[in-house]
């Protein structure tokens, strides 16, 4: 890992322009958008001046309302069809969006389509964005030029691979590409490359070529000039065949540019006590208020009213969140443990089925709502007594670290961030009063289970649960700490 050079208050501005398919608040899929809303006002305090670059999906376009913004530039044809790139500020934060309603203007959400179908067009959708990144980098507009491309995950990963194939001054501007889930690559048949306008020699091993096909995270991976990953643990793992889901061999040979950065979170929208979604505001020294959000809960989810714990899941409904494994432990948790369920999320549609008509088996004990609902979630955090999150890999996950300021205690498996940001509830922490959450070693019924009993084992001594709620209240999982490590990474590069 390479050294970085001390922070000095004197250091230049540098222009950063973050390139993503999703930023919070304006829109939303999983904590990709939290990350890219939360970076640009944690790093300005260290020289950093941070655009984001987002498509002008149909919901942001309905958030911005009358607002025209500032025209920086005009595309005749991007890939065939009219663009445009519009500054806007909004609370504080400068965005430039990529806007094309041919790519954009669509009913569903940012990758798919009302039926949960992914849109067919999604490379030249994102290839659209990538290249306006690359673009504005080669001074195609007089009013903006960033001195830094940071990518983020597939859907922005050609922009470092355009940077290179663009003129003197693309070809002079530094990238990033941070991977928020190596899961997700964007690899496509060989059959898309003529529309994707690089020249002939990106079709190459070391370019986006990929067993045949085209791969444009693979590109970013071999051009970009930094690697970042989102926890310490999962940038260790990538470099795995188990976790790096075929690309370790290319971050393998760049892991002296590697980074493993932990995401932070944002105390505002994530404070207890303040937090509007909740019925009852808390801090770690009224947690007794937590109740009256739990007594809300328990009517939204319909489960009968008890002091017995609630767990919560808040997620994607997916494989890699192990939804499949605890979808079979619902019986345990209900009957044997005399717990409660309460699900919000979605996803996969088999998945999500099997869910519900398991959960109808359980009534007054498992609820769930499929649903993305951002004032629910908080409300979950705030009313629930511990978060269950069994994922099969997990690059950082975010559920944990709002659980912990919540003191809504989290189960854990024992991979990527999670393991970075949890420690488990064995005796010996206990005893030494450091304890924040609950965790197992490989996914399977027998370790999910186990790690649930012993929290519902644990929560029967109200002062050790107390404890180990203070204790995950009190970690510190603000942005500054990673904020000044992307902010030193940039330093860097220019
Ligand atoms: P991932 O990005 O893999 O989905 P993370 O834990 O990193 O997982 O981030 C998930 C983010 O999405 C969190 O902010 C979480 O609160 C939010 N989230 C997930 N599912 C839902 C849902 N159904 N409703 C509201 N928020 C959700």
């Amino acid at each position: 890992m390479p050294n970085y050079p001390r922070y000095d208050k004197q250091a230049l501005i540098m222009k950063i322009l973050c390139v993503a398919s999703e930023a919070y608040p304006l829109i939303k899929t999983g904590g990709l958008a939290d990350v890219v809303g939360a970076l640009p006002k944690a790093t300005s305090k260290y020289g950093v001046d941070m655009t984001i670059l987002l498509p002008l999906y149909r919901q942001v376009k309905e958030k911005l309302g009358k607002a025209k913004g500032k025209l920086i530039h005009k595309y005749k044809s991007l890939f065939g069809f009219p663009a445009r790139l519009v500054q806007h500020e909004i609370d504080g934060v400068n965005f430039i969006f990529l806007e094309s309603d041919n790519y954009f203007d669509r009913a569903g959400g940012p990758y798919i389509d009302e039926n949960g179908q992914d849109y067919f067009d999604n490379f030249i959708r994102f290839a659209a964005l990538s290249k306006a990144a690359a673009d504005l980098a080669g001074g195609i507009s007089k009013k903006y030029q960033p001195d830094i491309i940071h990518a983020h995950d597939w859907q922005a990963a050609l922009a470092c691979v355009y940077l290179k194939y663009g003129n003197e001054k693309a070809q002079n501007t530094k990238s990033i590409i941070t991977i928020h889930n190596i899961a997700f690559q964007g690899i496509y048949g060989r059959t898309i490359f003529d529309s994707l306008e690089l020249p002939a020699s990106a079709y190459n091993m070391n370019g986006i070529e990929y067993y045949g096909d085209i791969n444009f995270l693979k590109g970013a991976l071999h051009f970009a000039d930094a690697i970042t990953t989102v926890s310490p643990n999962y940038a260790n793992e990538i470099l795995t065949s188990e976790f790096g889901m075929g690309l370790e061999g290319v971050i393998n040979e760049r892991s002296n540019v590697l980074h493993g950065i932990v995401n932070g979170i944002d105390l505002d929208i994530w404070n207890p006590k303040t937090d509007k979604a909740l019925i009852a505001n808390y801090d770690a020294n009224s947690l007794e208020n937590r109740k009256k959000n739990k007594r809300e809960l328990e009517k939204i989810f319909e489960l009968e009213e008890s002091d017995a714990p609630l767990f919560c899941v808040v997620s994607r409904l997916t494989h890699q969140k192990g939804m499949d494994i605890l979808n079979d432990l619902f019986y345990d948790i209900s009957k044997t443990m005399g717990a409660r369920l309460a699900i919000l999320g979605s996803g996969e549609r088999n998945l999500e089925n099997d869910i519900i008509n398991n959960a109808k088996l359980y009534k007054n004990m498992v609820g769930i709502k499929i649903a993305y609902d951002e004032n629910l979630s908080h409300l979950l955090q705030g009313g629930a007594d511990s978060i269950i999150i069994p994922s099969r890999f997990e690059p950082c996950g975010l559920t944990q670290l709002y659980g912990l300021r919540y003191g809504c205690i989290p189960i854990t498996s024992r991979f990527g961030g999670l393991n970075d940001t949890i420690i488990d509830a064995n005796e010996a922490a206990i005893g030494q009063n450091v304890a924040t959450g609950f965790q197992f070693n490989r996914l399977s019924h027998n370790e999910l289970r186990f790690s649930i009993m012993r929290a519902v084992n644990t929560y029967k001594n109200k002062e050790n649960w107390q404890n180990i709620q203070k204790n995950a209240m009190s970690c510190d999982f603000s942005w500054d700490k990673s904020a000044k490590h992307y902010a030193d990474l940039y330093k860097s590069l220019v």
